[in-house]
């Protein structure tokens, strides 16, 4: 077999199995070396190759619903230029995807209008077009089901479904004045999910005023504690885009 053959031979194998057709993949190369077919190999691998990025493709979509992702909020309709280098930079080595093999957290920080949303959101994009489970959710009315699924006793079969995702992006925490019950559910995902899966959130509050979000000072120093253990940290400390864009829109 030459090397070529070799590898083609290889990579049908190696297909096959991915596809888990896993008899197909044991018996399909050496039944055609034996009967002579050699040269149909770089073929098959050709088409085989074509199935592999006809499924990536399906995944993606099926992802990109489950996702429920914003869909405008991308990198192609954020304006970079606006972020602080360091920012970018941590977004940069996010985009790869290996914050979530070693369940890393992510914190945006900083007032209303400086684009954390949106960031987040495209970022949970790029993740998704590689075949990554992402979650998009406001706060609140993850909170709010959570809460229903507590009162219904499927709260763990819940968490359990949550845990499918490899990250949950969790929009704007503390945005509303949450009831003890409320924070509860709250800190019971973030307990969950701590050094197993990834949890990304927004929010205008510093960790400071984070005892209105979680209403008792032990709680809060818990919640704090397991977020920030394995995290990184996104300060946004740029002007709202909203105001900018009004102002310039003025001056036209
Ligand atoms: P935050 O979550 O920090 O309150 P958003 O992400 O919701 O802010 O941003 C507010 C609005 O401004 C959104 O419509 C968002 O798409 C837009 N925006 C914010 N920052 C940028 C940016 N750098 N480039 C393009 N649009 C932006
Ligand atoms: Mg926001």
């Amino acid at each position: 077999m030459s090397r070529r053959t070799a590898n083609h031979a290889e990579l049908i194998t190696e297909l096959l199995r991915s596809f888990k057709l896993t008899a197909a993949a044991e018996e399909l190369v050496p039944r055609l070396v034996t009967a002579g077919h050699d040269q149909a190999l770089a073929t098959i691998a050709e088409v085989l190759g074509l199935e592999e990025d006809a499924r990536h493709e399906r995944r993606v979509q099926r992802l990109r619903r489950a996702s429920k992702l914003p869909e405008g909020k991308t990198f192609e309709t954020f304006d970079e230029k606006r972020l602080g280098q360091p920012v970018l930079r941590k977004i940069r080595e996010l985009e790869s995807g290996v914050f979530l093999d070693e369940a890393i957290n992510v914190l945006g920080f900083g007032l209303p209008g400086v684009g954390k949303s949106h960031l987040l959101a495209a970022l949970g994009h790029v993740l998704v077009s590689q075949g990554r489970s992402v979650l998009w959710t406001p706060t609140y009315s993850l909170v709010q089901e959570l809460l229903a699924a507590k009162r219904d006793l499927v709260l763990p079969r819940k968490l359990r479904k949550l845990d499918n995702f490899e990250l949950v992006i969790l929009d704007d925490i503390g945005y509303v004045n949450q009831s003890p019950e409320e924070a509860e559910v709250l800190f019971t995902l973030l307990a969950e999910r701590y050094e197993r899966r990834s949890t990304a959130l927004t929010s205008n509050l510093v960790f400071s005023e984070w005892d209105r979000i979680f209403k008792n000072k032990m709680a809060t120093s818990a919640a704090i504690d397991r977020l920030v253990h394995h995290s990184v940290v996104l300060e946004f400390d740029v002007p709202s885009y909203r105001t900018e864009k009004a102002k310039s829109k003025r001056k036209d």
